[in-house]
């Protein structure tokens, strides 16, 4: 059978990223970004192995920009696709995984819009033009959420009276699932075990960061809840603050729910300890340079991930190892050097050469010998939806 094709999408509110993957491969054939939809600055921009292209949309919508791509895509391969794996960021309790989209999958992903009400209504009109636009083709959808739905009530349920969860839905979902998947599977293959077994902690450090607990590729624990603002330290995001915050900021500054929304998602994290930039490597620059909330951004997000790192192990039953992944946890050898400074009581110890020598974008060991494997493994978000996609279609298609 020749390589099958899906072309995976990521809808933002203004934007659509896009991707066709071919299936074993590791890079895509075709990728691109259409931004500023619904403006006149509206762009399309694309690679195809080396060459890059941009080109102005007019004031283009979704659909809009979704009936430039298509025929750009026809035009550079040889054969229809195979499906369209839709990445969806919160699917609720409705979805344990990957869901081949209908009206009732379409309606769960509505009624899960007051959990991510940036996300959810994006996904949904990338994924309603989509279906426009290529009817005969399976259309899937993945949720960032999905991959924790095997997390245990004792992790995934606030101390708050049973209403609020019953009958509101207010629990920890988690998030970043695709990724945490990707590469607790690939540091099973890595380290010589069965695809999807071993007991990892995963740090995806990139502008939003998570770290997760997999025991034989099922989550366990994470460190975000009802959204993405719970646990680490992010780019401009706080994680964990104490929950009276919002009503002392209130009480005393007089600050309403949007200022104080804005505060805790746009204004805190790196960006604000530091005073200078949500970038870890602007920071890490800065840091050298002597720059004092450079110095300190960087500690304490060090320091609040091996914390959250450390509560995360007590749901495994032993540590395989840790991976690191995002484009932080992938490049930077700081942070991870930083991070294991304060894990020595899991037993993990660095090799500081093999951290500083591993080369930029590749996967790697980093540990030294007797202690639990510490991993770098560059993410592959896209990868995983077009592997999940293909194998719910060929698991249909075995069903009927
Ligand atoms: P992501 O959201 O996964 O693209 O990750 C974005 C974060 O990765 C930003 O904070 C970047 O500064 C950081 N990053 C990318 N490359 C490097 C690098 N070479 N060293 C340190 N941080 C990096």
């Amino acid at each position: 059978m020749s390589s099958r094709l899906v072309l995976v999408i990521n809808c933002g509110s203004s934007s659509i990223k896009f991707a066709v993957r071919e299936e074993d491969t590791s890079q895509p054939l075709l990728s691109g970004l259409a931004e500023r939809l619904g403006t006149p600055q509206a762009t399309l921009e694309w690679r195809l192995g080396d060459h890059k292209h941009e080109e102005p949309l007019g004031e283009a919508d979704h659909t809009q920009a979704m009936a430039r791509l298509l025929p750009l895509i026809g035009e550079h391969t040889s054969q229809p696709l195979a499906a369209v794996g839709h990445r969806v960021v919160h699917g609720g309790e409705h979805f344990t995984g990957a869901r081949l989209i209908d009206d009732e999958v379409i309606a769960a992903i509505d009624a899960s819009a007051p959990l991510a009400p940036l996300h959810n209504p994006a996904n949904l009109t990338g994924i309603r033009a989509a279906m426009e636009l290529l009817p005969d083709v399976q259309q899937v959808a993945i949720f960032d959420t999905a991959f924790h739905q095997s997390m245990p009530a004792h992790a995934y349920r606030y101390a708050l009276p049973d209403d609020l969860y019953a009958v509101h839905g207010v629990r920890r979902y988690g998030f970043h699932g695709t990724s945490h998947q990707y590469v607790t599977n690939q540091a099973s293959l890595l380290t010589g075990r069965q695809f999807g077994h071993g007991a990892w902690l995963s740090a995806h450090l990139g502008n939003g960061c998570s770290s997760c607990a997999v025991l034989d590729g099922k989550s366990l624990d994470t460190s975000m809840g009802l959204t993405p603002l719970e646990g680490l330290v992010m780019g401009t995001r706080s994680g964990d603050v104490d929950p009276n915050l919002h009503a002392h900021l209130a009480r005393t500054l007089g600050w309403d729910l949007p200022r104080i929304e804005q505060l805790l998602n746009r204004e805190s994290g790196l960006l604000g300890l530091s005073g200078l930039s949500n970038d870890m490597r602007q920071l890490e620059q800065a840091r050298e340079d002597g720059h004092h909330g450079a110095h300190l951004a960087i500690e304490v997000f060090c320091y609040r991930l091996a914390r959250s790192l450390a509560g995360l192990a007590v749901a495994l039953p032993r540590l395989d190892g840790l991976i690191f992944t995002g484009g932080i946890g992938e490049n930077s050898a700081l942070v991870r050097a930083l991070t294991l400074r304060h894990l020595a009581i899991l037993g993990l110890h660095i090799d500081p050469d093999a951290n500083s020598r591993l080369p930029r974008g590749q996967a790697g060991a980093v540990h030294r010998s007797g202690s639990p494997a510490i991993l770098v493994i560059p993410t592959d978000e896209e990868r995983q939806i077009a592997d999940e996609s293909l194998s719910l279609i060929d698991q249909l298609r075995n069903q009927s």
